[in-house]
């Protein structure tokens, strides 16, 4: 299907890898011209160069940490004029409610709601001025259902969605669009580290704590970074301007509700 999105131009926030690099990689397919993001420089370097070979698109690769407010400058500099924002960064850790203090919570609010809110607020009056724009935020499905020992990034996360209900009511009559990607679980670099986590602790092989956790979920495996980049496309896409402040989940089935 042809997205109508070609020669526009996106910023992807934590695009080095996994999801976030799966939705640069889909509009990049689509013929949209990249503002990629990360820490790492040398993993960025090399997916902006995959990516330019594969799509013939240009990529702009910034090294930064975009949970910071000069990470954000440095971005958002080199980024100019974007109609395309997808946001994305890293998760919080796992714990127990007890552990966690008021600097944990900050850490939190900082990198998975006001960061994004921060990508929003410096980027739509431009698409608003244009008539014409697209956001999605990486969330979690925990925003529809809870994961115990994700209280942080359920916290964080939930306050995002409330922003993003709100607020993508008052920019939609410009054209601008605000959705959010709830992913469940995803064959990524997160989803190996928690695997091995659970293997250690179990006292299982790696491919045994996979087959567990894949048991779980009514499509019995895990999502992909490709399958996630097509949604995220599609939801930035020409067609998808009638559909505003939604959650949409990614889990094979995994968040067990009737809607
Ligand atoms: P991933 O495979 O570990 O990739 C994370 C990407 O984000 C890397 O490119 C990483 O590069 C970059 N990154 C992390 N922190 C950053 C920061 N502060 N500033 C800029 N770039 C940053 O993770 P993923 O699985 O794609 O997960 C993406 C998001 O989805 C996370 O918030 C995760 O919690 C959430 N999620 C994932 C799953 C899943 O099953 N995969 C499920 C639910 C929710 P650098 O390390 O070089 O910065």
């Amino acid at each position: 299907m042809e997205l109508g999105i070609r020669g526009r131009r996106a910023l992807v926030c934590a695009a080095s890898k996994g999801l976030g690099r799966g939705c640069a990689d889909a509009l990049a397919a689509a013929g949209v011209d990249l503002v990629i993001n990360a820490r790492g420089a040398e993993t960025l370097a090399e997916t902006a160069a995959a990516i330019r070979t594969r799509h013939g698109v240009a990529v702009t690769a910034v090294a930064a940490d975009i949970t910071t407010e000069a990470g954000r400058e440095a971005v958002l500099a080199a980024a100019g004029d974007i109609d395309i924002l997808v946001t994305n960064a890293g998760g919080p850790p796992p714990g127990l409610w007890s552990d966690w203090n008021r600097d944990d919570f900050i850490r939190a609010l900082d990198a998975n709601m006001l960061t994004p809110i921060a990508l929003m607020t410096a980027l739509l009056p431009a698409m608003m001025a244009r008539g014409w724009g697209r956001v999605v935020n990486i969330t979690s499905q925990s925003v529809k259902a809870p994961v115990a020992q994700l209280g942080l990034s359920n916290a964080a996360r939930t306050g995002l969605t409330g922003y993003v209900a709100g607020t993508a009511r008052q920019v939609a009559p410009s054209g601008v669009t605000i959705n959010n990607l709830l992913p469940g679980i995803h064959a990524t670099d997160r989803a190996l580290a928690l695997d091995t986590g659970v293997a250690g602790s179990a006292g299982i092989t790696l491919d045994e704590a996979r087959a567990r956790r894949a048991a779980t979920i009514p499509a019995r495996r895990y999502g992909t970074p490709e399958e996630f980049g097509a949604a995220c496309a599609f939801l930035c896409s020409q067609h998808a301007g009638f559909i505003v402040a939604q959650n949409i989940l990614l889990d094979g089935g995994a968040t067990n509700a009737t809607i």
